[in-house]
């Protein structure tokens, strides 16, 4: 399969201070990747100088072969759509105003959107199912609901990849699940390449097909869920003492936290 992203020998610091300390690693085509690790390894980071909202200090991140820095950001948009963490909006915008903004690397900067943006936006809130909140302001939205429709944005902008930082840290069980089936959805039959933070390591296991596990800002090791999810590796990188056990039908590994004073 084609490498469609290669980061070689990435450093990143804030004020002196390493966030990122030579990353490297390759996502090929069609992957679902999950980032994984605990609090200030790095994950948000990295996502960013994969986005290219971040420059790298040292080292390159490959797009097609193309270093991200020798890009426009029209071009790198129209391959790579980010989704963050949370998302602010200050002003009062409608959901279907909020969409087309994923349409903006495609319109030239004297146009307007064509019936095809419209199109492709209305298809993109279909998919999240937000088309109902198309003419209400974002802001009025819960986060779950406002969550989906920032995906959407992202969908309109029909990345290649698809890139998340932690996309359902807000939102409940059930739409958890409809986001990632989502995802799912897009990887297999649009073959998009997604690369998320994952927050909740049973959901990575679950939905990731391969998991890059970070610690300081450093590769800690990549893998396959059921490679990569060991009670060994959650301790040494999390440092909590947890049970591993397989699911019964798919042998997929689930933990499970064991508490001091039960
Ligand atoms: P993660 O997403 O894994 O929790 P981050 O990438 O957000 O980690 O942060 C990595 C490290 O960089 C942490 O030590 C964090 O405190 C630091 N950091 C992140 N953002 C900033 C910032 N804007 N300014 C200074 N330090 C930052
Ligand atoms: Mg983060």
């Amino acid at each position: 399969m084609k490498e469609i992203l290669k980061v070689s020998d990435v450093n990143y610091s804030y004020n002196g201070k390493k966030a990122l300390d030579n990353i490297g690693f390759n996502i090929e085509s069609g992957n679902f990747i999950g980032i994984i690790g605990p609090n200030g390894a790095g994950k948000s980071t990295l996502l960013k100088v994969l986005s290219s909202a971040l420059k790298p200090d040292k080292g390159t991140v490959l797009l097609n072969g193309i270093p991200l820095s020798n890009m426009k950001s029209r071009d790198i948009a129209s391959c790579i759509a980010f989704v963050p963490e949370e998302t602010i909006v200050n002003f009062c915008f409608t959901c279907r105003e909020i969409v087309l903004m994923g349409r903006t690397p495609y319109i030239n900067r004297f146009s307007w959107e064509k019936d095809e943006d419209y199109m492709i936006a209305e298809e993109a809130m279909k998919m999240t199912d937000t088309i109902e909140f198309k003419s209400r302001d974002i802001n009025g939205l819960s986060s779950g609901e406002k969550q989906r429709v920032i995906i959407a944005r992202a969908l309109a902008q029909k990345p290649d990849v698809l890139l998340l930082d932690e996309p359902t840290s807000h939102l409940d069980i059930n739409h958890q699940k409809e986001i990632f089936d989502l995802l799912m959805k897009l990887n297999r039959d649009s073959n998009l390449t997604i690369v998320t933070v994952m927050h909740d390591i049973n959901l990575a296991s679950i939905y990731c097909e391969s998991l890059l596990l970070l610690d300081s800002g450093r590769v800690f090791m990549e893998g396959k869920p059921s490679e990569l999810i060991t009670e060994e590796n959650i301790k040494s990188i999390y440092g909590t003492e947890v049970r591993i056990s397989r699911d019964v039908k798919t042998g997929i590994p689930g933990i499970t936290i064991i508490p001091e004073n039960k």
